[in-house]
């Protein structure tokens, strides 16, 4: 394959851009090579600078659930670009896209938006510990919640690529008010809370772990730490920003029966454009400014054309059968790579919620960051590259989760499947 005008790019890249890019995990660093520079999308495609197609199995990390340049979605956003890109005050677009994720989303009694998941979660740990009067937080281990002071302890996605523990800058007194656990074990946290519970403001979580990979919560997990809040008055943010009308309509917090006092969205109700939300109680709420005292604000919140690719993405995902559909489509995806490896003798595991999955190559599926973290990476890398070589695009780190979108047809699926055999057989 012809990558030289993306080497090329790439090399400029880095005289200019820490690392040659804007996103760490952009970079390979996890699964070792140069990272290709990409000019087009177009449903389940993308093209790169060198004319090379590619199926996409990234989505841009989880907005593209409609795939890339969904008709609907440009014309929405061409529409809007006509009227003027930003007004700094308030229009119609960007109630009317609150008052859609509340008729999915019953939690969402109020609606922020911002212009990113990682200003969602900083505002929502802002305004648990305000409502709570509490400084404390728990994190789980592995999870991500954007490139947050208070959140980059024991994070995921890029910061486990890279294999940093914390991220230096990170003030040590800041750090130390944010706790962590390990995912899907209660037991380790009924423990904490009992030692730590009255002061802990809230704690965060991503209810479907994409950030070290794929990893489901076990039955019971989600709801005993919802106790485990409401018996010490901590509140219970449930991160969405990856799992929100992804792996349901509702989110997670449908999926697995979950009332979260808040919740944080990006990615899909942006349709690719930069968005974020945070939302919940309407009493948690209305402290927030102008309401109540607790400050945050964005130049760009709301934004006409982000809302407007954020409208006609929700728009499509309500009609009938579409998650069923997009779920059965992964699932047959996955399976099928599955039994490819069994012919093979190969150790792989898929975790799949919905439609968002991770392969690990290791005898027994993941369930928190230290087993994920016993799956071989380096095959993963092997296989990455392998299946690039094959055209389809993956995440390229073993810690983070692969998307399909509804632009991914019956035939891209089985091609996507073919081109996964012809690379196992080469790792
Ligand atoms: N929370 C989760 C669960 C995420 O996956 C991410 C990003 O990947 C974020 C928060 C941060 O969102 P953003 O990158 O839009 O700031």
């Amino acid at each position: 394959m012809d990558l030289r005008q993306s080497k090329e790019l790439y090399e400029r890249a880095c005289a200019m851009l820490p690392g040659g890019v804007n996103s760490p995990v952009r970079a390979f660093r996890g699964v070792g090579g140069t990272p290709i520079f990409f000019r087009e999308g177009s449903g389940p495609f993308l093209t790169d600078v060198d004319g090379n197609r590619f199926i996409d199995l990234v989505g841009s990390w989880g907005p593209l659930i409609l795939g890339h340049a969904h008709p609907a979605v440009v014309e929405a956003i061409e529409r809007a670009a006509r009227s003027g890109a930003s007004y700094g005050a308030p229009h119609a677009g960007e109630l009317e896209l609150a008052e859609l994720m509340r008729a999915a989303v019953p939690s969402l009694e109020r609606v922020r938006m911002v212009s990113s998941g990682s200003e969602a979660t900083t505002a929502a740990i802002r305004l648990a510990r305000a409502a709570t009067g509490r400084d404390l937080i728990l994190k789980f281990d592995g999870c991500y919640h954007g490139a947050v002071d208070s959140l980059l302890v024991k994070a995921g996605s890029g910061v486990e690529t890279l294999g940093l523990p914390d991220s230096p800058g990170v003030p040590g007194a800041l750090a130390a008010l944010t706790l962590t656990a390990p995912f899907n074990d209660l037991d380790y946290a009924r423990d904490l809370f009992a030692r730590k519970g009255d002061a802990l403001a809230a704690l965060i979580i991503e209810p479907v772990v994409g950030n070290m990979g794929v990893l489901p919560p076990k039955p019971g997990f989600l709801q005993g730490l919802r106790e485990l809040c409401d018996r010490c008055g901590a509140l219970f943010i449930c991160d969405e920003v990856m799992t929100g009308f992804r792996v349901a309509r509702g989110g997670a917090q449908e999926r697995f029966g979950l009332r979260p006092d808040l919740s944080t969205f990006g990615k899909i109700i942006g349709g690719g454009l930069p968005v974020g939300a945070f939302g919940g109680r309407a009493d948690l709420m209305s402290l927030i400014a102008p309401a109540g005292p607790v400050y945050q604000a964005g130049t760009l919140s709301g934004n006409p054309l982000a809302t407007a690719a954020g409208i006609a993405t929700l728009r499509e995902l309500s009609h009938p059968g579409f998650y069923e559909h997009l779920e059965s489509a992964t699932a047959r995806l996955t399976e099928a790579i599955a039994r490819h490896a069994e012919r093979l003798g190969i150790a792989l595991c898929i975790n799949r919620v919905g439609s968002m999955f991770t392969l690990f190559f290791c005898a027994s599926a993941p369930h928190d960051a230290a087993s994920a973290r016993q799956a071989d990476a380096k095959r993963f890398g092997r296989f990455f590259h392998e299946l690039l070589a094959e055209g389809v695009y993956l995440p390229p780190s073993q810690f983070e989760a692969a998307f399909l979108s509804a632009a991914h047809r019956d035939e891209t699926i089985d091609a996507i499947a073919s081109a996964a055999a012809r690379a196992l057989e080469r790792i």
